[in-house]
């Protein structure tokens, strides 16, 4: 249960925001609780309006890689915005980030920045219809791209049988044009493929998908999607909003060595501002206006201050030898969380690449989001309640992936498994 402060200001926003959110996962609703509210966060750590203290492994759903509010980070948006916040005219700081990501990330060789991830998976499906003149897209059940109409479709009954409208507001043309499959399924993409392949403009998904808590593809299955979709003209999107700058510098696409057509950015590329990016190949690319016939737009697209913010912390990252950093912390949390299941006799399964991390309430293998459905769902709440009690908070929902920053001390990480320790005494 969360302090009385959060509860009243709970109770006044539910009058005038929907839900008392403003996404719908921070209303706690997958643990049966309500909200705290944050006053602020530092570091590893957020505090809460009632002055409660937790080691934080959301990280702002990611973008915090570097912990929360790094001077880097405070100092550039100080001084940038003596300058101006947004010019909605070009400016160099775009250039510099283009530049930046298209070092990176090994496939991308033009980009365009957006607003957030949705506009960026949005904009790349948009340009795949746009450059192949076919509709179908194909999304895997479990992936999450944002709120994009096309893409808010759940699974239909069959592999060929088209998917159906997984949120109200989405309309059944729209999603007649969307299959939904299940990850890690080859047989399902080759059956698609052999009948209608040519009709397919896209595959979209998260090459490692972390909202159905965090899930690794089978060997060769990424090298699969690669040569099905060269093999048919189709366009092979990553959307690594989530992986992007986290696994590594270029994200999945450098760790295993596949180079999807189209890749979607967007969480620590912004340092916690409001940004997304799409890119890719050049002659895709170049599809998109104002050289290209595909439209896409936006007011506060590359704006200085998102731009400039972005890029003092992809460069405080690289500074601090990050990505080796995060992996030892994230060692040093993977021994002891498994140290401690052994230990209560669970053997529960446990996904970790660098900084990500995903504890599944269930033994079996997780392949893809059915398996996690498996889960021991109870068992999840009372260990997210027992943890918060103790102040350390985990994502709460059983279908979110952990997050480790350059914040995190190993005295951060040796806390958190003493109360891990608690917490799995009393699931
Ligand atoms: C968060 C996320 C998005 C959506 O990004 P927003 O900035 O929330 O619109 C899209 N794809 C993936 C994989 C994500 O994790």
């Amino acid at each position: 249960m969360v302090g009385p402060l959060s509860q009243k200001l709970f109770a006044k926003a539910k009058t005038v925001i929907p839900g008392g959110v403003n996404s719908p996962v921070r209303a706690f609703k997958n643990v049966d609780g309500d909200p705290f509210f944050v006053r602020r966060a530092q570091g590893s750590r957020i505090t809460d309006v009632d002055d409660k203290t937790y080691i934080d492994y959301i990280g702002t759903w990611g973008p915090a890689i570097l912990g929360h509010s790094p001077i880097q980070l405070t100092q550039t948006i100080h001084e940038v915005a003596k300058d101006g916040v947004s010019f909605g005219a070009p400016c160099p700081w775009e250039i510099e980030m283009a530049q930046t990501i298209v070092d990176w990330v090994p496939s991308v060789q033009k980009v365009r920045m957006t607003n957030s991830g949705t506009e960026a998976t949005m904009s790349a499906i948009r340009l795949a219809r746009g450059f192949t003149g076919r509709d179908k897209v194909i999304k895997f059940d479990g992936c999450y791209h944002g709120h994009v109409d096309h893409l808010l479709v759940a699974a239909g009954s069959g592999a060929l049988t088209h998917g159906e409208p997984d949120s109200a507001g989405v309309p059944k043309d729209f999603s007649n044009q969307t299959i939904v499959l299940p990850y890690n399924d080859f047989e399902a993409i080759q059956t698609v493929f052999d009948s209608i392949g040519d009709q397919v403009a896209a595959i979209i998904l998260e090459p490692f998908p972390a909202n159905a808590g965090f899930v690794f593809p089978r060997e060769g299955y990424l090298e699969f999607l690669r040569e099905i979709t060269t093999k048919h003209g189709t366009v092979l999107i990553f959307d690594e909003v989530m992986t992007g700058f986290r696994v590594a510098k270029g994200g999945v696409q450098e760790l295993v060595g596949v180079t999807p057509d189209l890749t979607c950015m967007g969480k620590v590329i912004g340092g916690g501002l409001p940004v997304g990016a799409f890119g890719g190949r050049a002659d895709i690319m170049d599809c998109v206006a104002p050289i290209g016939p595909v439209y896409q737009a936006g007011t506060l697209s590359g704006n200085p201050l998102a731009m400039a913010a972005g890029l003092a912390q992809l460069k405080a990252l690289e500074a601090a030898d990050g990505y080796n950093q995060l992996e030892k912390t994230g060692a040093r949390l993977e021994a002891g969380i498994r140290g401690l299941l052994k230990e209560n006799g669970l053997d529960f399964t446990f996904h970790r690449v660098g900084s990500m991390f995903c504890l599944f309430f269930t033994g079996k293998e997780i392949w893809n989001v059915n398996d996690v459905n498996g889960a021991d769902m109870e068992a999840f709440k009372r260990f997210f309640w027992a943890l918060l009690d103790d102040g350390v908070y985990i994502a709460p929902s059983p279908y979110e992936t952990g997050f480790i920053s350059l914040a995190h001390s190993t005295g951060d990480i040796d806390d958190t498994l003493d109360a891990m320790s608690k917490a799995f005494k009393v699931i």
